[in-house]
């Protein structure tokens, strides 16, 4: 195969934004805009692999889930809200992405959504202490009683009300990889890893859904090394990572050898659940074989391909 692979994971904020109405219309004019990229990657000659988050979406599922119970239907678990909503986000960008390339007269892809699980340890040592809230508020009695019927642990997000918690444990395979291989090299450009991928673990020779949720950066980087992709791109609300990150002296990280990268990674200047997961899948990304691992913004990353603009990480400069 002669065509480069990139993995390119698109930051929940580009699906939906803070404030902005939780409607299927405003998430789809985000996503038109968003898909500019893709457009662009494609036409410099690029088998591309789509990833994403989900935390807004499968938060709503969730939500929805507890209002359903009034009506007798029985709320559905993490698992299936996390497929639901790669169900969900998989079509929308889908359906974008197909206006797109018809406008480009780009009429030979196919755009596929495959639903996908990604294996975790059930030793894993998240699993000993739940810290992701998700889904909807309770009131401190609700929470108890839920968590007499369920063992599930809640806690008080930040004075806001209880949350059921979940693990979030590292992601090691992605069980759908060689399908999503196959369907890039075929020339499909392929939607995958939503929300990071629907966490399983090995069980008696069959793999079992898990109550946790996984981070998209690092499922992203699981799966671009699996494939062999050249590179990984990790598309968010900022166009570099920095040193110093909100402080006088922040400083723009521009293009970097892992080694030194790693030094900052260790000095601790990338805030967890943020921009820590994603230097720490830049990272490993290349120790693992790849050629570049990109972090930037859309309005960055054509500049950033061309090494021009945005983090990017190589073994050697
Ligand atoms: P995404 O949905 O794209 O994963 P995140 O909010 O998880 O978005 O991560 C991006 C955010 O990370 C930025 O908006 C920025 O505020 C934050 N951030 C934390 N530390 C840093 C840093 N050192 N450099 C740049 N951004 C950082
Ligand atoms: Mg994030």
């Amino acid at each position: 195969m002669t065509k480069k692979l990139i993995a390119i994971a698109l930051g929940g904020n580009m699906i939906l934004q803070k404030g902005q109405p939780k409607t299927y219309e405003q998430q789809m004019e985000n996503l038109r805009k968003a898909t500019d990229v893709i457009i662009n990657v494609i036409k410099k000659g690029y088998g591309v692999i789509l990833t994403h988050g989900n935390g807004p979406q499968v938060g709503n599922i969730l939500v929805q889930q507890k209002s359903g119970v009034a009506e007798g239907i029985p709320g559905q678990p993490l698992s299936i809200c996390g497929a639901m909503s790669q169900g969900q986000i998989g079509f929308m960008i889908q359906t974008a992405l197909e206006e797109r390339l018809y406008e480009h007269e780009i009429h030979d892809k196919r755009v596929v959504a495959i639903i996908t699980r990604a294996v975790v340890n059930h030793k894993d040592s998240a699993f000993k202490e739940p810290t992701k809230p998700i889904g909807p508020f309770y009131s401190e009695e609700e929470a108890i009683k839920l968590h007499q019927e369920t063992k599930d642990t809640y806690i008080n997000d930040a004075g806001r009300g209880f949350r059921k918690v979940v693990p979030s444990p590292i992601p090691l395979e992605i069980l759908e990889g060689p399908t999503i291989r196959r369907c890039v090299e075929e020339g499909d450009i392929v939607i995958a890893v939503g929300g990071g991928g629907i966490p399983v673990s090995l069980e008696n020779g069959t793999f079992v859904d898990v109550d946790a949720v996984i981070d998209k950066d690092r499922a992203t980087e699981v799966l671009a090394t699996q494939i062999d992709a050249d590179i990984l791109m990790l598309l968010t609300d900022v166009s570099n990572a920095y040193l110093n990150y909100g402080e006088e002296n922040q400083q723009k990280i521009e293009k970097i050898e892992i080694s030194k990268l790693k030094e900052m990674f260790d000095e601790g200047h990338f805030a967890k659940g943020s921009m820590r997961p994603k230097v720490e899948s830049a990272i490993q990304f290349i120790e693992y074989g790849g050629s570049l691992s990109i972090i930037t913004s859309p309005e960055n990353a054509i500049a950033a391909l061309d090494d021009k603009s945005g983090t990017r990480v190589v073994k050697k400069i």
